[in-house]
């Protein structure tokens, strides 16, 4: 039996006072434990070709009026070594599901990376054969990214999610067993989600292995076959960035862009609010990323000043320790140390 604490249903879909409350704590719980720091990482979206389908994204291989490209490694490194942002700590190197970019644009930017710069790295990268996923280890990458999407097989099949759900999370398994730090998560709001689902993400994401965890609003996305579907409430997301933190007050939790797209303006402060330690600036070069496309062809991008901008005015500063270090820094003799294992396990109490 899972033995933290799940959330509600009420709980997730609470509003007014009850969910303030929630909120605060959630606040006060990575406060805590993190004190007043956010970490700071800079994503490069280096391609946006997809041997994948799935019908919620953009990038899905069936999109034939997607203009495809591959950064060239060079000018992402160049970018990354002289002008990257100061309180960049961490890059986050990002495409759809490309074999092909991973050889010939990750891997030699990984491997100039670690010779050049002390930044940690991550990257998102998609279901890649075991070969590959243990050459970028070898080049210098230490958290791998992968989203389980939904915790129900039957609508990630129907959904057309990455692989199969069985693969993903057996994927998952195996990058956790073989070293990497490992993040994960799930997208609230997606057409047909049920309650019971919607808590099952929790009670997944509470047995993986992992060190960070996200949830993201569904965005209706642009030349998707989903693209007239509803957005999803942002009070949903929040109230689950909430209960994530509550549940598993250790992990590393995103704000993530896609907030801003669910309400505009306000959501990527929200989520600061609600339970997030770490942003992310897109660096993705400006040419490039109008055609990155996960969501919406008008991108809303967090460059440094609104991120900045952001976290100042949540009375919060960037920091200075790495995320890859601080992911270093809780393994003990090369093992993670999970929180279950020290058994110090927080329950929330009802709001
Ligand atoms: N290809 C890699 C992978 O499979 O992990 C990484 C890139 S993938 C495009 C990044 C994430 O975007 C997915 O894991 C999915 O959760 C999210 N995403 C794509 N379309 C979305 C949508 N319409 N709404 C919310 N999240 C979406």
């Amino acid at each position: 039996m899972n033995q933290f604490v799940l959330p509600t249903a009420e709980l997730l879909h609470s509003r007014g006072e009850a969910q303030n409350a929630i909120h605060e704590r959630a606040a006060q719980v990575t406060r805590s434990r993190f004190g007043h720091t956010v970490f700071v990482r800079a994503v490069v979206e280096i391609s946006n070709f997809c041997r994948e389908n799935c019908l919620y994204c953009g990038m899905r291989r069936n999109n034939r009026a997607l203009k495809r490209y591959r950064a060239k490694h060079e000018q992402i490194a160049d970018l990354l070594i002289h002008h990257r942002p100061e309180s960049v700590t961490d890059v986050n190197i990002q495409a759809g599901e490309d074999p092909v970019a991973v050889r010939e644009v990750a891997l030699p930017l990984i491997r100039t990376l670690h010779q050049h710069t002390d930044l940690g790295i991550s990257v998102c990268l998609g279901i890649l054969d075991h070969a590959l996923y243990a050459q970028l280890k070898e080049a210098g990458a230490t958290l791998y990214i992968m989203k389980f999407e939904m915790a129900n097989p039957v609508h990630y099949a129907e959904l057309q999610a990455p692989g199969t759900f069985e693969k993903r999370i057996a994927h998952i398994h195996h990058l956790a067993a073989t070293g990497w730090n490992l993040s994960s998560g799930f997208i609230a709001g997606l057409p047909g989600q049920t309650d019971d689902e919607l808590i099952k993400n929790f009670s997944l994401a509470a047995d993986l292995p992992l060190d960070g965890i996200s949830v993201s609003p569904f965005i209706p996305g642009d030349e998707t076959p989903l693209s007239s579907a509803p957005l999803s409430d942002v009070n949903l997301t929040l109230n689950c960035m909430a209960a994530l933190r509550l549940m598993r007050p250790d992990r590393v939790i995103p704000s993530i862009s896609a907030l801003n797209l669910a309400d505009p303006g306000n959501g990527y402060r929200r989520g600061l609010r609600t339970g997030a330690n770490l942003v992310t600036i897109n660096l993705t070069p400006s040419e490039l990323r109008g055609d990155y496309l996960l969501y919406k062809r008008d991108r809303f991008i967090m460059t440094e000043e609104r991120i900045l901008t952001a976290i100042a005015a949540e009375g919060l500063i960037p920091s200075s320790q790495s995320l890859a270090d601080f992911y270093r820094a809780k393994k003990v003799n090369g093992k993670h140390v999970d929180q279950r294992q020290a058994g110090a396990v927080m329950k929330p109490e009802a709001p």
